[in-house]
């Protein structure tokens, strides 16, 4: 958990020559399986990375909101908690903490430091609002429910940074747990704690940055959830989620293409369920069929994945990994690929190497480990 909390509270001290009252972090996640399920009332199974965003934070009584990040190439934003506007990387803190100003928050300056990589499906946006979130709360002894946080996070993303993102992430930095991922239904919110120690089992999961850039804003985030939507108009289901019968259902939508969206949906369900059932049997390492075949579906039915994701799993598999799949919204991003430890090295090599001969961007290939949910450091 890198962001070292003294450098930080010094850091802070500089800026804002004074100590801060604490320092807060929440994690960036990584979802095992379950993608573009969470926007169709389905489930994803998320864990907390051993990386995340670190705050320290003290209250004002001005009645204003400084925020830095170590990461800005800006001075910083100073925004009235009355509320306002603001572009850019400082809305993400800002809504949160506009939106908790009804909770009885006043202002606070904040310093924010992160070891999570932007844009690679890692949900570094999510970890910043809940990291900003349990700092004011805490700052101001606001006790809230962690899935109420959760939801004011998302709404923070949804109204003041203009991103339709579902509840999965800020749901995962809030709620897992060290040693276990989060199966997490998306519609009624109620969360389970599931096992996961992949290193116990002799298992590395590595995380391939692909530095394919994303851009999440763009249309085809915006164009999969009104294609499922428009599925679920069409067969009168309420969402995705409710489809029963993936055969009928597929046999009553006439557009090939609604049909593909469905097919993924659908059994990206199933697989979640089946991933839960396995890692509760203790059979982590048969995880990697259902990661290789969510890649598949992904690629081939939701159409989202992209060339570096694609040769990740590939090579990955080649070089005999377990599995691996595409992780986020797609069309850039990062790959996981779960492998037995002793093969970890040759994976790597593997996948470097089929991108020097591409001549790509080399990826960056780090190892995920399921850490502990936000929390206060110091
Ligand atoms: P992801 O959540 O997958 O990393 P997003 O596009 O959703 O990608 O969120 C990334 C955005 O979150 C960045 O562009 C930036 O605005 C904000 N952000 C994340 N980490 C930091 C940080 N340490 N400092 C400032 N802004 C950050
Ligand atoms: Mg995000």
């Amino acid at each position: 958990m890198s962001p070292d909390p003294t450098t930080l509270a010094a850091a802070f001290d500089e800026a804002y020559q004074r100590a801060p009252e604490g320092v807060w972090h929440a994690p960036g996640r990584l979802n095992l399986i379950g993608e573009h399920t969470d926007y169709n009332d389905g489930f994803v199974l998320p864990f907390a990375l051993d990386l995340g965003v670190s705050i320290a934070a003290a209250r004002r009584d001005d009645g204003m909101l400084h925020l830095r990040s170590l990461q800005a190439a800006d001075e910083g934003v100073v925004v009235p908690l009355e509320g306002g506007s603001v572009d850019g990387w400082a809305a993400y803190p800002a809504g949160v903490a506009w939106l908790l100003r009804e909770h009885g928050i006043g202002g606070a300056s904040l310093l924010i430091d992160s070891d999570l990589p932007v844009g690679a499906g890692l949900s570094s946006s999510a970890a910043l609002e809940c990291a900003a979130g349990l700092a004011l709360c805490d700052l101001y002894g606001i006790e809230m429910d962690r899935r109420e946080l959760a939801l004011l996070a998302q709404r923070a993303e949804n109204e003041h940074v203009g991103m339709p993102c579902g509840i999965m992430d800020q749901s995962a930095s809030l709620l897992a747990t060290d040693g276990h991922a989060l199966m997490l239904d998306c519609r009624s919110g109620l969360s389970s704690q599931v096992p996961f120690a992949p290193a116990e089992a002799g298992l590395s999961l590595l995380v391939v940055d692909t530095r394919a850039a994303h851009v999440l804003t763009g249309g085809e985030y915006a164009q999969r959830r009104a294609e499922c939507e428009e599925a679920a108009r069409i067969l009168g289901v309420p969402a995705l989620r409710d489809v029963k019968d993936l055969a009928a259902a597929l046999g009553s939508l006439a557009d090939p293409v609604l049909r593909r969206r469905v097919q993924h949906i659908v059994t990206e369900n199933h697989r979640v369920e089946a991933a839960v059932g396995l890692l509760r049997a203790g059979a982590v390492t048969e995880l990697g069929s259902m990661l290789t075949a969510s890649h598949l579906s992904l690629r081939d039915q939701f159409e989202v994945s992209w060339p570096e994701a694609d040769v990740a799993v590939e090579e990955a598999l080649r070089a005999g990994a377990r599995g691996g799949r595409m992780i986020g919204g797609g069309f850039g991003g990062s790959a996981i690929v779960l492998t037995a430890a002793d093969r970890a090295g040759a994976v790597r090599t593997a996948i470097i190497d089929a991108y020097a001969a591409r001549g790509w961007t080399a990826p960056t290939i780090f190892e995920g480990n399921p850490a502990p949910g936000a929390h206060r450091v110091s």
